[in-house]
């Protein structure tokens, strides 16, 4: 790939489902924006699959290799049979170990409008790992079911120092590592243990507060504003980023970023919305949120910034949203709208 000066190579999967419409508004603010980023457009996912014959092609695995960042959209995973899940390959591919999912209320009259809090996700072990198996017994080779979840004592320590680093560099106050010590004694107790003995370093500028997964999913919807920032495991950070996601409005809301120590990817929470893909109708907020992260990732906090704020503006009127919100306006429209915030 030639690197134009002054650009930044960034690795493009416009991905399945709505992906290719949200990721494709996502290039017209950018470009209305003037960023700087050279794209470099790879296929992956469910088309890559039936094409090509691999749903993560090594080019993919080459060009964000090179590029070291990645904008993306979501992959469609079969579920049950079927391949495995291109994010968790990507995941475990470049050691993206921890999972960045910042939920802000950005709907004025919302249920709730005070939420402004950043889940922390390890992103690449607990029962995600993907060891697990059936047992056959007699003639039901499913009878029984195995998984197994696997955390190190090294992989808690990183993700841990994440966080406290996160938490100090963008002015948070408090981090509340969510477990299931009680039960899952072994797997997150060792995380929960790792966590405090690395908060300690933090204590004067950090508090650190720890909460059981199911008291926090209901902590959540009783008092999200309670939060600044929930550190993790794997699976619960997965389902309590959809919770948090539904308290500020919807998927179509929540961005992420996938961080590890050489490569960064950026992806909306939400997946390739088989149900909507083609009619016009996905709200590409959460990608275009997601690429503001990419922005600030990348030291271009100015753009990031006027970014977020065109969004705010065009998502606090009414008439500017999209379905999912209760608006009227085509993905276009709506991106038109955020073109014209910008502008403001
Ligand atoms: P989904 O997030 O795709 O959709 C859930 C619901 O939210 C649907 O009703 C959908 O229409 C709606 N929705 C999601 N994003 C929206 C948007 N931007 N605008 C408007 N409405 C939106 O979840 P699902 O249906 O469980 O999963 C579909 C596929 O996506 C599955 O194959 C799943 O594995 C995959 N997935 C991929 C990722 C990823 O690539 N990061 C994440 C989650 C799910």
């Amino acid at each position: 790939m030639s690197i134009t000066s002054g650009t930044i190579p960034c690795t493009l999967l416009p991905g399945d489902g709505i992906g290719p419409e949200i990721t494709a508004a996502t290039l017209r603010v950018l470009d209305a924006l003037g960023s700087p980023f050279q794209w470099h457009e790879c296929r992956a996912g469910a088309a890559a699959a039936e094409e090509l014959g691999d749903p993560l092609p090594q080019a993919v695995l080459d060009s964000i290799q090179s590029t070291r960042l990645a904008l993306k959209g979501p992959l469609t995973t079969p579920i049950g049979s079927g391949y495995r899940s291109v994010n968790v390959r990507l995941r475990e591919a470049f050691q993206l170990y921890a999972n960045l999912r910042p939920g802000r209320s950005l709907l004025p009259e919302g249920k709730f409008p005070d939420v402004d809090l950043v889940l922390v996700r390890e992103n690449t072990g607990g029962f995600y790992v993907g060891v697990e198996h059936f047992i056959a017994i007699g003639d039901d080779p499913h009878a029984v079911a195995e998984a197994t979840g696997i955390l190190t004592r090294e992989n808690c320590r990183r993700i841990a120092e994440f966080t406290f680093d996160y938490a100090l560099k963008h002015g948070r106050k408090k981090v509340t590592v969510v477990h299931k010590a009680n039960i899952l004694k072994s797997l997150t107790g060792l995380f929960l243990e790792t966590v405090r003995d690395v908060g300690r370093s933090y204590a004067d500028n950090i508090l650190l507060e720890d909460r059981i997964v199911d008291n926090c999913a209901m902590q959540l919807v009783l008092n999200p504003a309670q939060f600044d920032v929930i550190l993790t495991t794997n699976m619960f950070g997965d389902i309590l980023s959809d919770e948090i996601a539904g308290l500020i409005g919807g998927l179509g809301l929540a961005p992420g970023a996938n961080i590890g120590k050489d490569v960064a990817i950026f992806e909306a929470v939400h997946g390739s919305a088989p149900d909507i893909a083609g009619t016009g109708k996905a709200n590409p907020s959460a990608l275009l949120l997601s690429a503001c992260l990419l922005l600030e990732h990348c030291g271009l906090l100015e753009q990031g910034q006027r970014l977020r704020a065109a969004l705010v503006t065009t998502l606090a009127a009414t008439d500017t949203r999209t379905a999912d919100l209760g608006g009227a306006l085509t993905t276009q429209e709506f991106t038109d709208a955020v073109i014209r915030n910008l502008e403001s």
